[in-house]
């Protein structure tokens, strides 16, 4: 008989599983919180490195799509002083393909494809170990029984508990995320201070990071050390007042860095959660977890890529693994975990060097980790 299966949560690992299992003839149930595909933005662009995010996607058929839709010369990097002199100006090679920008929208759209999504399903509790295997609740107290529910529910899971009792933490360092849109004709000068792909400046505990998304459309960033209350005083709506804040700040850093802020739309405030580097757990039969919110990490270029990529193993390994399925998902989560580890020691290290006292140590890890 199939293998009844469930994916929680409609992101970058729980549809990647799904499409790669669709490829292989297999039905998966995703089960998506979001009441439709459109509720909210998806956020900005992320960059996919050829032997993750870009390996993914060539296991679930859809590199060569990938390849149309991506922004190899989003890979551009400037780092600039807080006077706003230009430090450094990297390029990537015409061929270089890679880590691609890709937008979270067009990326989200790919991977769902003709795939059959059961949206406005917020899934509340799972409890393995039943009669009929393992119970999905929802919000709207019905719940289903599945053979193998996978967890792909981002930092807040709530699959994490049945397998779990780890919540993330807070780093100390918090991110406002804010938006610019039609930059070249709006704001030609932050169009070029921007350039094709990010502009990143960093200061005494402070960064301040820009990136182009395609249509004109550019993310600013801001990253600095503060406690999780910093903002509490401040109504949510009041975007002039967040703006002020920001701006104090960020107080003495060059007049075109600060435009960034000054005339940006929009303010999310997000502070940096994460789950302990070694996050492992004794294997639950019928239960496992992908992604966030299996290693929630700090957001330097590796979560979607790491999600994409267990997605698409774990759904070969189901769809083609000899014997007990279970076996396979056990094999898989041995080397998820390891993966996970390594990438987490290095983003947090990364972190700790990119939102630091000492900015000399940003530039320190770009001239260490980028081509020149
Ligand atoms: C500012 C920022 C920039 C980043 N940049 C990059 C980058 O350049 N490259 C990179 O690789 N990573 C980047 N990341 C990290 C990346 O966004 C995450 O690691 C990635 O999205 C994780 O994918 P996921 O599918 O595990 O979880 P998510 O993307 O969080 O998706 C989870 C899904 O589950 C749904 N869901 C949640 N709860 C429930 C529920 N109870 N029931 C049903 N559905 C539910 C959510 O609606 C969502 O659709 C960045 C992160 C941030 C914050």
């Amino acid at each position: 008989m199939r293998q009844r299966i469930a994916v929680v949560g409609g992101g970058p690992a729980g549809l990647a599983f799904a499409r790669v299992l669709h490829r292989h003839g297999f039905p998966t149930a995703v089960l998506e919180r979001d009441p439709a595909p459109d509720t909210r933005p998806q956020g900005g662009t992320l960059d996919l490195h050829e032997g993750l995010g870009q390996l993914a996607l060539d296991k679930a058929g859809l590199l060569a799509e990938f390849q149309a839709l991506s922004r190899p010369e989003g890979q551009a990097m400037r780092i600039l002083d807080t006077d706003g002199t230009v430090l450094r100006d990297w390029r990537p090679r015409p061929d270089d393909r890679a880590n691609p920008e890709i937008d979270r929208g067009q990326l989200r759209d790919l991977l769902l494809g003709e795939l059959e999504v059961r949206w406005g399903q917020a899934v509340t509790q799972v409890v393995p170990g039943t009669g009929d295997g393992v119970l999905v609740r929802f919000a709207d107290g019905r719940q289903e029984a599945f053979d193998l529910v996978v967890g792909a529910d981002g930092a807040w899971s709530r699959v994490r508990p049945a397998v779990s009792p780890v919540t993330p933490q807070y780093t100390g360092v918090t991110l406002v995320e804010t938006s610019l849109n039609d930059v070249d004709t709006h704001h030609p000068d932050l169009a070029r201070l921007v350039g094709d792909g990010s502009v990143a400046v960093y200061g005494v505990n402070r960064a301040l990071v820009a990136q182009r998304n395609s249509g004109g459309h550019v993310k600013v960033y801001a990253q600095f050390r503060a406690p999780l209350d910093w903002h509490t005083h401040l109504d949510p709506a009041d975007a002039g007042a967040l703006r002020a804040n920001l701006l104090a700040l960020f107080d003495g850093w060059a007049a075109p860095v600060l435009d960034l802020l000054r005339h940006s739309t929009a303010f999310v405030h997000r502070p940096l959660y994460v789950l302990p580097v070694s996050h492992t757990w004794a294997h639950v039969p019928g239960v496992t977890l992908l992604g966030d919110a299996a290693h929630l990490m700090p957001p330097l270029g590796a979560g979607a890529n790491l999600a994409m990529l267990e997605g698409a193993e774990l759904a070969e390994a189901v769809a083609t693994g000899p014997g007990d399925p279970d076996q396979a998902v056990r094999a898989f989560e041995e080397r998820m975990w390891a993966r996970a580890r390594r990438w987490a020691e290095i983003t947090t290290a990364g972190l700790e060097r990119l939102v630091s006292p000492d900015p000399a140590e940003a530039l320190a890890l770009f001239d260490r980790v980028q081509p020149s």
